[in-house]
């Protein structure tokens, strides 16, 4: 094909640079026994189309970087709209791997096009929500947290309830405490319950399945919305949850450790959840996270996507059959899971919410953000650049 539908010669689209920047900052978290400082790693990506169009991702994780190196230096002489098909060369390429690298790349191609467009990434989606209400997802458990007990969930809840929140999950003790456990959620079912949607998520740490049947009873009495990667199983085991959902009332959700459309499916059409995991930041991007949105759909079941983000709005936006946006990680003191990376006032942060209990949807261009390239070049570690042949 010569030219786009807009008759743009395609030659004009083609990807001729990207960038792939590594970043490092500081996270610091108060807890009861003081100031906590933890590093974390990210990247930020620009692609560049030969007549000057830019798209952009700001997110990821550290372990995605050496998949994204490769994902990166593939993309030069796509052009901008083929996402397609760059996304199906990209997942025969990653086969041996999670597939994560695709993502930031994927989603800088949906900000092009937006840009291009001069519509946001919701609007290409069809999408039709502007607000979305969100649950807080708190920080894990734990003597050296500000969360150390069962009441200080409850604490912390009626401070989110109080802010606007109407749904409120909670990450148990890393240590696998089931007697602890299973206390906040009842705690939190007797307090809470009606008032707020009650989530739990045990994000694998519980040792066995005893275990975990042991807190899913916990979850039945409390009347939790959903019960989350119940143990250590990896959160992969289909037969397993199959079981666990024969002896337990409250719905499991799993998902979040399986990656991409067919091990979703997979999973699904095993009876292993009830509800449905996507990321577009681990997902294979925007593309591969409306992929999985569709797939539940088709099932009739709901999806729930992780983690706050400027492309999980876009997606959630677009998505009937999917309840709350993710909140992550907060506590008492506060919390911000994305990083500080945008002029645009664009915000993750606990308090923030509004008083309906909802974060809005970006309507700018693209993904509707503006990064702050300048905080991306203070914080790098690393910078690849692709361009020519490759
Ligand atoms: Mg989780």
């Amino acid at each position: 094909m010569n030219s786009t539908g807009d008759g743009t010669p395609r030659s004009s689209t083609i990807i001729t640079r990207v960038e792939l920047h590594t970043f490092a900052f500081p996270i610091e978290h108060r807890s009861a026994h003081g100031l906590h400082t933890v590093n974390r790693t990210r990247v930020a990506v620009r692609v560049f189309t030969a007549d000057g169009s830019i798209g952009e991702y700001v997110g990821g994780n550290e372990t995605m970087i050496s998949q994204a190196k490769i994902c990166g230096r593939k993309l030069v002489g796509y052009s901008a709209f083929e996402r397609e098909l760059y996304f199906d060369a990209m997942k025969r390429d990653l086969r041996k791997n999670d597939k994560m690298g695709i993502s930031p790349f994927d989603i800088a191609l949906w900000d092009l096009a937006g840009k291009r467009a001069n519509l946001s990434v919701s609007q290409l989606l069809g999408g039709w929500r502007t607000r979305l209400p969100a649950y807080a997802s708190t920080w894990f458990a734990g003597d050296e947290t500000a969360l150390p007990t069962p009441q200080s969930f409850v604490d912390f809840a009626e401070r989110c309830y109080e802010m606007g929140y109407r749904a409120f999950k909670m990450h148990g003790w890393e240590t696998g405490d089931v007697a602890k456990e299973a206390a906040a959620i009842r705690l939190l079912g007797r307090t809470m319950g009606g008032r707020m949607a009650l989530m739990h998520d045990a994000a694998c740490h519980l040792r066995t399945f005893a275990d975990a049947l042991a807190v899913g009873r916990a979850c039945d009495d409390a009347g939790f919305l959903w019960y989350e990667d119940p143990y250590s199983d990896g959160g992969l085991s289909a037969f397993a949850h199959k079981k666990l959902r024969q002896l337990i009332r409250t719905p499991i959700l799993l998902g979040e450790h399986v990656r991409g459309l067919e091990s979703v499916a997979t999973l699904l059409l095993a009876e292993g959840s009830d509800f449905v995991r996507a990321d577009p930041d681990f997902d294979l991007g925007i593309t591969g996270t409306m992929k999985i949105a569709h797939l539940a759909e088709a099932l009739g079941l709901d999806i729930e996507l992780h983690a706050p983000g400027p492309a999980q709005r876009a997606c959630m936006s677009a998505i009937r059959n999917t309840n709350f946006y993710e909140l992550s990680m907060v506590g008492p003191s506060g919390g911000i899971f994305t990083q500080p990376s945008y002029t645009c006032g664009y915000t993750d942060h606990l308090e923030k919410v509004g008083p309906d209990g909802c974060f809005p949807v970006p309507t700018g261009p693209g993904l509707g953000v503006t990064v702050d390239w300048d905080w991306i070049a203070a914080h790098r570690t690393e910078l690849n650049v692709y361009q020519g042949k490759n």
